[in-house]
């Protein structure tokens, strides 16, 4: 894998490192954790950053159950509000 660099942070200017992350994405209700994902991460804000050709590869894979590695299972808690 060859060094991307990334521009600044488009939010807050901060530097954007390039890391291999694992990323959580949302598609048909359902969530998808896609791991071993280069991307360039924000230094300050933590916004997160991608090659177009990561991206795409990104959408291809969400497409193909074959690839599941695991399964895992999340927590999900409701936040209360507070009455009114
Ligand atoms: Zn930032």
């Amino acid at each position: 894998m060859s060094k991307h660099d990334f521009a600044d942070c488009y939010f807050c200017g901060g530097v954007v490192e390039e890391e291999v992350i694992s990323y959580m994405r949302k598609w048909k209700e359902k969530y998808i954790l896609i791991e071993n994902v280069p991307a360039g991460v924000c230094n300050q804000c933590g916004e997160k950053y991608f090659e177009a050709k990561v991206a795409e590869k990104m959408d291809d894979v969400m497409l193909q159950k074959e690839k599941t590695a695991r399964k895992i299972s999340i927590p999900v808690i409701k936040l209360q509000q507070d009455a009114a």
